[in-house]
């Protein structure tokens, strides 16, 4: 597979870039936990916890910002949230960040990608309801063992300091995180 710069977007249009996409750039998962599930909904997209929220995992410094980075909006869904990063132009979630830059990881939500296909077939889903209020992973050491490979390889490398999301220098976010009201985006 070769590397291919796949084309992303907020909503409006204002807010785009592009993700390296190619061999071990990332994987394609599904999460179907109810932070996820509430955050597409905050931020206007129809989800629910049995279909999930597809979302590419990756490293920042695949992920580039080619116009609107003044954009960048940063919430939480608790004040211990995962850190939520949003166009502020129309509301449009991209993805979950750590709240390290030196932890690379970047988590997109493909509903930014208007051609998601080139990111594969998801065969990891997490956080799938079962009856009874349990819940089950298919496939979840894989997609654990492939990110924390990218981290490793992204701290090794100084790839980490290529990132849109934190001030590398202070590890700051580069936008001030804002809690959300309390059930925002519940069904
Ligand atoms: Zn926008
Ligand atoms: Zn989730």
């Amino acid at each position: 597979m070769s590397v291919t710069d796949l084309p992303w977007s907020c909503r409006c249009g204002a807010t785009h870039g592009k993700l390296e996409v190619g061999r071990g750039s990332g994987t394609a998962a599904v999460c179907h936990c109810e932070s996820c599930t509430r955050a597409q909904r905050h931020f206007g997209v129809d989800a629910s916890q049995a279909e999930g929220v597809a979302v590419f995992q990756t490293t920042p410094d695949r992920f580039t910002i080619m116009d609107g980075a003044e954009n960048l909006g940063l919430a939480r869904l608790s004040p211990k949230g995962a850190y939520r990063w949003y166009a502020r132009c129309c509301n449009t979630q991209l993805g979950v960040s750590s709240t390290t830059p030196k932890f690379a990881f970047f988590s997109a939500v493909q509903t930014i990608f208007p051609d998601p296909a080139p990111l594969g077939k998801a065969r990891t889903h997490a956080f799938v309801q079962q009856p009874g209020g349990k819940v089950k992973h298919t496939r979840l050491m894989p997609a654990i063992i492939a990110l924390l490979t990218r981290s490793v390889t992204a701290l090794t490398s100084g790839n980490w300091r290529d990132t849109p999301f934190f001030d590398v220098e202070t590890g700051q976010p580069i936008a001030p995180p804002e809690v959300l009201p309390k059930g925002a985006g519940s069904a």
